[in-house]
């Protein structure tokens, strides 16, 4: 198959590739044009995923895409900003068009639900398989959720159960098509899409959870120049994690493990999620009725 049938048959569908009051001209021309009314501003990011390091090479094409979809979503969610479409650079070592189809399939699904169609992309071969996603999203001028805007005295909060993604990983790694509610944890992080729209004007600064909830909160200190007090206590864990391991390791993956995607925040007062700590004066996060062993995933 050519490049260009497969670009056509596979992320040219109109089920994946709309246009809308937004996107002028989508996948076929040179670049996607965008219309960005003058009272919005636009939230750009990218993630990469790398075989084998970001994901099992064996993976169900239809979950790779899904999840490369949703943790890059993740970023515009904990900026508040609403999804107007994404970009698509794959690097394949061949073209099996089963693949292509199943992977083509869950870029529909999460496009679909998010209502964030394929706007262009580039296609190459290269000897590992490279999924690179751009979305932009867009909020009103002004009101992105930042990570600088944390006030001593405001409450500390996530948006759901924390854990989860790094509970699963290990089930995952062992069996990547093995399927029960954590592993569906790891493979579909749902971003918080309106859950991060509801939080405008709300929540002083904001940030997803990818890295390990302890090693993510401390960005919001350093950028906010403030410290904050966590209560393991207050932290939301799931059954389906509690199932699976005990009290304490699931406590441990969840404010060190990565892959939660949910959002962190900071507010006076939010009656959205689940209240676990304050911001106090100080420069990092400190955690009071548990002691960790490790903070978070680091790249390198
Ligand atoms: P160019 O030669 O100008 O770089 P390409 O031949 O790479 O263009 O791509 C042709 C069209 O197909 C462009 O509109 C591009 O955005 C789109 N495209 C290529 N690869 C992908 C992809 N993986 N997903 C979505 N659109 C793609
Ligand atoms: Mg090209």
């Amino acid at each position: 198959m050519k490049e260009f049938e497969l670009i056509e048959r596979y992320f040219q569908q109109p089920a994946l590739s709309w246009r809308d009051s937004i996107i002028d001209t989508t996948i076929g021309d040179d670049c996607a044009v965008l219309d960005i009314p003058k009272d919005l501003q636009l939230c750009i990011s990218m993630d990469t995923l790398v075989e084998d390091i970001h994901f099992p090479k064996d993976a169900n094409p239809y979950d790779i895409a899904i999840r490369a979809l949703c943790v890059t979503l993740s970023d515009l969610a904990a900026m508040g900003a609403k999804p107007i479409g994404f970009t698509l650079a794959l690097t394949l070592p061949s073209a099996s068009e089963k693949w292509l189809k199943s992977f083509s399939d869950g870029l529909i699904e999460i496009a679909q639900q998010y209502k964030c169609p394929l706007m262009g992309g580039d296609t190459t071969r290269g000897p590992l398989l490279v999924i690179s996603i751009q979305v932009h999203g867009v909020v009103n001028k002004g009101g992105a959720l930042k990570r600088t805007g944390a006030q001593v005295g405001d409450k500390v909060y996530v948006s759901g159960a924390m854990g989860d993604g790094a509970g699963a990983l290990p089930l995952v790694l062992e069996n990547p098509t093995l399927k029960n509610e954590l592993t569906e944890r790891y493979h579909k992080p749902y971003p918080q899409i309106e859950f991060g729209q509801k939080l405008l004007g709300v929540a002083s600064a904001c940030l997803d959870v990818s890295d390990g909830l302890i090693q993510d909160l401390n960005h919001i200190c350093k950028k906010s120049t403030v410290g904050m007090v966590i209560d393991a206590d207050k932290i939301p864990l799931s059954n389906a994690l509690l199932q699976q391991y005990s009290n304490s390791q699931a406590l441990e993956y969840a404010l060190s493990g990565g892959d939660d995607y949910q959002l962190a925040y900071t507010a006076k007062h939010c009656d959205e999620g689940f209240e676990i700590g304050e911001v106090v004066f100080g420069s990092a996060v400190s955690v009071s009725g548990f002691s960790i062993k490790n903070t978070g995933f680091q790249h390198f």
